[in-house]
């Protein structure tokens, strides 16, 4: 069976991917590698973050990885908070804090476009691979729901009546930017195994 670490230690991330690949490949966390450190996420882009995080683990612990990167890109404020997500109201990187300053830098916008982008980048045998996936939908006027995390609350993806948070995972699974990325992870190892 293959086995693969998924470089993150975010609880809610590892139980939206464990759902979507099942059995077939053994996951490990950064946990049961034993790292412990916070890996550096220095690159400018979402894409180059995600690149960042697999490189590190698979050049200091030699394992065959993946690490996801994501964020929420507003049309109103040119893509804000991006590759800024997690730190946008400050280092604290809190959830509540990040949301609360969109809701307030949004105040007086009409336009509530925005996006959640999500990139994989695996790592086997020293080979690179990328995998995107991208939900649009809008930002809510007010917070709603309390499932999930992060952005959850304040963003509805297009089609739907419900914000992320309103659904239970098994509908956040079958279309979220996180599940569209990993269906074409799962779809290219299906090739390779
Ligand atoms: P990172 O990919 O862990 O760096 O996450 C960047 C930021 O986006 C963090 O603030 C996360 O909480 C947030 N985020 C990542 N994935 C999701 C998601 O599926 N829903 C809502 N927020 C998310």
């Amino acid at each position: 069976m293959l086995k693969l670490i998924f470089a993150t230690n975010n609880k809610n991330k590892i139980k939206e991917i464990k759902h979507l690949i099942g059995n077939s490949i053994e996951l490990l966390n950064l946990e049961d590698i034993g790292c412990l450190e916070e890996i550096p996420e220095t690159a400018d882009t979402i894409k180059g973050n995600a690149i960042q995080k697999a490189e590190y683990i698979y050049k200091k612990y030699g394992y065959d990885c993946f690490a996801d990167d994501t964020g929420l890109e507003i049309e109103a404020l040119n893509g804000e908070p991006g590759v800024y997500s997690a730190r946008y109201a400050g280092e604290q990187k809190n959830p509540e804090d990040n949301m609360n300053k969109v809701l307030e830098k949004l105040k007086e916008k009409s336009n509530r476009k925005a996006q959640f982008k999500t990139v994989i980048a695996l790592i086997i045998d020293g080979k690179l691979t990328c995998f995107e996936g991208i939900v649009k939908g809008e930002i809510t006027r007010e917070k709603s729901g309390s499932e999930g995390f992060g952005y959850d609350p304040i963003f509805k993806p297009k089609g739907y009546d419900s914000t992320y948070s309103e659904m239970n995972l098994e509908v956040k699974n079958t279309m979220s930017h996180r599940a569209v990325s990993t269906k074409k992870l799962i779809q290219f190892l299906k090739i390779v195994k």
